[in-house]
């Protein structure tokens, strides 16, 4: 084949796959606020979350954060986005193996909760971020009809940003966009130590 048949057959299906996305981008007209989940095992999940938060912040969007269980734990996204107008609730606890009082660990998760509550309820608040919130539903230190309450009443426009491992079954369901971050390798299995500006 001569390298001219070669170009026009690949200038044609390029034309082909080009009318393709655009009929598809033509097709996608609904607007609505997104629920987005990102989970699975692998490393990402945050970062994902806390980077949709600067995009949308970047488009001179408003975001609030409410962080699960890490809340305790200094945070470089915390430190950056909060000066930058970005509402931060965090859960005045460490992990529960750390705690080992469940007591206190369901009194935390449910006063944060409410703050979260209040954010989901909050037209100005164009996205919210519930990190590790899928942990408060497996260990039952929320209850799962109260969280999918609260996703379903928000405001239409309102797009919410859910992560954390074994996200239950129903907040999948109820979820636009879901991404399982999957692990092929982490440097934490040769010994290494998480990194600052990296892990955390
Ligand atoms: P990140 O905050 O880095 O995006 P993540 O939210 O996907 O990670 P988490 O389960 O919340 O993952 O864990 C947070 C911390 O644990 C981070 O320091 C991260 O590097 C580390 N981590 C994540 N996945 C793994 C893994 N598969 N093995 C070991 N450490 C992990
Ligand atoms: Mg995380």
């Amino acid at each position: 084949m001569t390298d001219s048949i070669k170009q026009q057959r690949h200038q044609a299906r390029q034309q082909r796959l080009k009318t393709q996305v655009d009929a598809a981008v033509a097709a996608a007209t609904t607007e609505k606020g997104l629920l987005l989940v990102i989970t699975g095992n692998g490393k990402g999940k945050s970062t994902s979350g806390f980077g949709t938060v600067a995009r949308a912040v970047g488009h001179g969007l408003s975001a609030a954060v409410v962080q699960f269980i890490k809340g305790s734990w200094d945070c470089g996204e915390r430190n950056l986005l909060s000066q930058h107008g970005v509402q931060f609730a965090v859960m005045a606890t460490g992990f529960t193996w750390d705690t080992q009082d469940k007591a206190a660990d369901m009194a935390a998760a449910e006063h944060v909760w409410q703050q979260a509550e209040q954010f989901l309820s909050d037209a100005a608040i164009d996205l919210v971020l519930l990190d590790e919130l899928t942990y408060m539903v497996s260990y039952h230190y929320l209850e799962l009809e109260r969280v999918e309450r609260a996703l379903i009443n928000r405001p239409a426009g309102q797009h919410v940003v859910i992560t954390g491992r074994a996200c239950h079954r129903r907040l999948i369901e109820l979820a636009d966009t879901v991404s399982e971050v999957q692990n092929l390798k982490h440097a934490f299995d040769n010994g290494i130590k998480a990194q600052r500006g990296i892990d955390w």
